[in-house]
């Protein structure tokens, strides 16, 4: 573990006291503490404010009971949370996650993230995220509605357009968003449509919202690859999961000339040496919910292999799209060994610090998931922005904007790495171009 300057030791320690047992929410704060050095030597204002010890520090933090009846008719509860982080720069804004392993440390880390995500969009967007303990996976549509319609009844008193603006994660995708849409709806008697984002076409939804984080992740990483005199062209590619990010990496690399050659889910993963056939890939895991095994089994040219790492595949460009901590330092150092060039995080925090150390000393670009998966949380503000205007814009009109939004980010990030001294850092130029946006807007609104 590296040294903090002395400004942030202090603040890690604060944070490791006053949040025990939140490994992954340490992670994060450390990794953009690691970052700001430089910052706090150039800028003793944000030390005098307090800025560090207040933006580690969630704004406000809820966590409440979701009862609800299953088909067998027995009473179930799960844990539902919402994570206020920071509304410096706009309304709370982040996704929801139902998954078995959410506790207050994972919506604690994901709310972290995305303060500094959405300050680099550039858009007027705080950071938020929540989620619960609840697990879709093998209850039926009654089931998740009855869920949603339950966590929804108390989430609704603490969300708003102007206040916190929820969308999906793990978990919740177009059939959770609408039971969640359909019960806050019900208990405002309001259509108010910017409550949430990744809402579906027909009642308020964006064209290219449920493409855009995997969209926004290929377009990054296509700016890395030009800033290098390269394309994806020809390209041999391994991108992990198979859920929503994942699937439109994939769709996006192949428009680009690369060739997918291998996906996951939770049980395994699959390769595929004649690229992986997006149409079979969305109805195996969209349609009918299935697992990564069937379509190997609908595939000649594909294997299912559920030992191991998919990060034994060999290729030229990772793009971890599965979930926290997937990639450790054992397959970066194989990753690196079989030659790849460039790794890109599609999902939150899925490279373990030892992972990232090994690429930086092997020479492996690495870019960090808040700012190359920002392309849904960007594209979520230009929903919000057509629910405001009661507008809806083309297809290529939005696609246009989200790959313009993710070349700025891309620049925001290089540009702010060279300042800093540290050229080709991405983990870096991210941490410091968003931290010091909200910095700044806090310092601007005094103590609150
Ligand atoms: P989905 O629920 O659609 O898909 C998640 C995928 O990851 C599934 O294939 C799932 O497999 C797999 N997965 C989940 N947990 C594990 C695990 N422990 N081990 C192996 N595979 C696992 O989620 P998303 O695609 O929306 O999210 C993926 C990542 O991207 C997350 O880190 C999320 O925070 C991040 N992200 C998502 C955004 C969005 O707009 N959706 C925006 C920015 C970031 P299985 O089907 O077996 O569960």
């Amino acid at each position: 573990m590296t040294q903090l300057h002395p400004h942030l030791a202090p603040v890690f320690d604060e944070v490791l006291h006053r949040n025990p047992g939140e490994s992954e929410f340490h992670q994060a704060v450390f990794e953009v503490l690691e970052s700001l050095g430089p910052v706090v030597t150039k800028r003793p204002d944000y030390v005098d404010a307090a800025i560090l010890r207040r933006i580690v520090e969630p704004e406000r933090q809820i966590i409440f009971r979701v009862p609800w009846v299953d088909d067998a008719s027995n009473v179930q509860i799960n844990r539902g949370f919402r994570v206020q982080f920071n509304s410096a720069l706009g309304p709370f804004k982040g996704g929801l996650r139902f998954h078995p392993s959410v506790y207050l440390g994972i919506v604690k880390f994901l709310g972290f993230e995305q303060i500094f995500k959405n300050s680099l969009t550039g858009m007027p967007i705080g950071g938020g995220k929540g989620g619960s303990d609840f697990d879709p996976k093998g209850k039926s549509d009654a089931e998740v509605m009855r869920f949603c319609q339950s966590f929804m009844t108390e989430l609704s008193r603490h969300i708003g357009q102007y206040t916190d603006v929820p969308a999906g994660d793990i978990g919740v995708g177009g059939r959770e968003l609408g039971y969640l849409f359909g019960q806050y709806k019900r208990l405002t008697n309001a259509y108010e449509s910017g409550v949430l984002t990744g809402k579906g076409l027909t009642w308020g939804g964006s064209q290219v919202r449920k493409e855009a984080t995997g969209y926004g992740t290929i377009y990054f990483l296509d700016e890395v690859l030009h800033s290098r005199g390269d394309s994806f062209e020809g390209k041999r590619v391994v991108v992990s999961g198979s859920g929503n990010v994942a699937i439109y990496a994939i769709e996006k690399v192949q428009q680009l000339g690369g060739t997918v050659v291998a996906c996951s889910d939770s049980s395994g993963y699959i390769v595929d040496e004649a690229g992986i056939d997006v149409e079979l890939l969305q109805d195996v895991k969209e349609v009918r919910r299935g697992r990564i095994a069937e379509y190997a089994e609908r595939r000649p040219s594909a294997s299912f292999t559920s030992e191991g790492s998919i990060w034994q595949v060999a290729c030229d460009i990772a793009v971890p799209c599965a979930t926290q901590n997937e990639l450790d330092e054992s397959d970066a150092n194989t990753l690196a060994a079989n030659g790849c060039t460039l790794v890109g995080e599609g999902a939150n925090m899925p490279t373990t610090q030892a992972a990232a150390r090994v690429f930086a000393s092997a020479g492996v670009t690495f870019a960090p998931g808040k700012a190359v998966n920002a392309g849904g949380v960007a594209t979520s503000a230009l929903e919000m922005q057509q629910n405001a205007s009661r507008d809806s814009w083309t297809f290529e009109h939005t696609d246009d904007r989200l790959e313009e939004i993710m070349k700025g980010i891309h620049d925001r990030c290089a540009e702010t790495a060279d300042e800093y001294g540290r050229p080709g850092d991405y983990v870096a130029g991210a941490n410091i171009a968003g931290f010091n946006r909200v910095a700044d807007a806090m310092l601007a609104l005094g103590v609150i």
